[in-house]
């Protein structure tokens, strides 16, 4: 059997062991140390400058701690992107509040403007004003930011960025990570640059990054003792993972280059097929970083489904997935409120997504190629 050809697998620089070796020779082995600090400083340096960066051990971990700074609580309401990863809405009952389900438009895959903003209006007629929008940019595809930060301005509600698939990806050529009061950003081993796991909290003022890494430490007073006045988390990043994440943003811009060749390659394998798409940025004004490629497949004219396709790949041991579920379709989440338009639930349906990572080699993307000719 040949080797398995993953969805999306880390890809290492060539300088990350040299931070890590660092770490180990200058007994840095800690949740704080230079790596923490160098690794904070190349993503602020990344957003020009123009945003602070407090490096933590997960997204779900910056998620959380964004929705605490926004003073989410117990029966708040927070409304959250359907179709995304578990890890966007967690944190929202992990916090005691309630998520509002937003489901996605056509052309981007992401929040709805008009169906947020008909919740929105919706919600306040009940009685209850949303303490919180997460939105998420998914498979690197930006959200529409002008039309969501617009509807999030005029009522005043803080948004919260999921920009864990996102990062090297911009919209009208502002970063993505930067649109919301606060951002999140995830090193997961998938993500397209990986610290093994870890993530990070963006926001535009240094008061939140201290308070995110105050919180993050376990909430410490200033005293010689250990006094706490708010609950503390254990969520800042290691020394070592940051080791890794320095190597790994010398390289992010050729991860973005790479994952978006792999797009143009099957973007190309599928033109001449019928009944199959490859999702794209819809206008100029998005730019992805293609952190997954996704096709859809039309039931009716395809020769194909993805299930069927999937388990074809999986035969040539060459991974794929269904899209992301939808939250309102998801035992855990089915319970609460769902403004829909059933966008979601067919792309759910007639979406897979196909191996995308930096670092497929030449011979793996022949085989990828000939096995989906072999099957469509
Ligand atoms: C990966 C991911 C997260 C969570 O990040 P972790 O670092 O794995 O905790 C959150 N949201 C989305 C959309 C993700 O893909």
């Amino acid at each position: 059997m040949s080797d398995r050809i993953y969805l999306s697998s880390p890809h290492m620089g060539g300088t990350e062991q040299h931070y890590v070796n660092e770490a180990f020779e200058t007994n840095w082995i800690a949740p704080l140390g230079p790596n923490v600090t160098g690794f904070e400083q190349q993503l602020e340096a990344y957003f020009d400058n123009q945003q602070y960066v407090a490096a933590l051990s997960s997204g779900t971990a910056a998620l959380h701690l964004a929705l605490i700074l926004l003073g989410v609580d117990r029966g708040d309401e927070v409304i959250c992107q359907s179709m995304t990863f578990s890890a966007s809405a967690n944190p929202i009952v992990y916090q005691g509040a309630v998520p509002i389900f937003i489901d996605s438009e056509k052309n981007t895959w992401n929040m709805s403007p008009a169906l947020l903003e008909e919740a929105i209006i919706d919600r306040i007629k009940k009685g209850k004003k949303p303490k919180a929008i997460i939105a998420v940019h998914l498979y690197g595809m930006p959200f529409n930011a002008e039309e969501i930060v617009k509807i999030a301005n005029t009522y005043d509600i803080p948004l919260i960025e999921d920009a864990a698939e996102a990062l090297g990806s911009t919209y009208k050529g502002k970063k993505c990570g930067s649109f919301g009061t606060y951002g999140v950003l995830s090193f997961n081993g998938n993500k397209i640059i990986t610290t093994s796991g870890g993530g990070a909290l963006v926001s535009s003022n240094l008061k939140s990054k201290e308070q995110a890494i105050f919180l993050a430490t376990q909430a410490r007073d200033a005293a010689p003792h250990y006094e706490h006045s708010q609950i503390g988390y254990n969520y800042r990043l290691s020394n070592i993972s940051a080791g890794i994440g320095r190597g790994q943003m010398e390289v992010l811009q050729d991860h973005v280059l790479g994952r978006r060749r792999m797009h143009d390659f099957y973007v190309h394998l599928f033109s001449d097929i019928e009944g199959v798409s490859v999702f794209h940025e819809p206008t100029d004004d998005y730019f992805s970083n293609h952190w997954l490629t996704c096709i859809l497949m039309d039931p009716k004219k395809a020769k194909s489904s993805p299930e069927k396709l999937r388990l074809e790949l999986e035969q040539q041991n060459i991974e794929s997935r269904p899209l992301w579920k939808p939250m309102h379709l998801q035992p855990i989440f089915k319970q609460y409120p769902y403004y829909g338009n059933g966008v979601s639930d067919v792309l759910f349906a007639n979406g897979l997504c196909l191996p995308s990572g930096s670092n497929l080699s030449t011979m793996e993307v022949d085989r990828i190629r000939e096995t989906l000719l072999n099957s469509l």
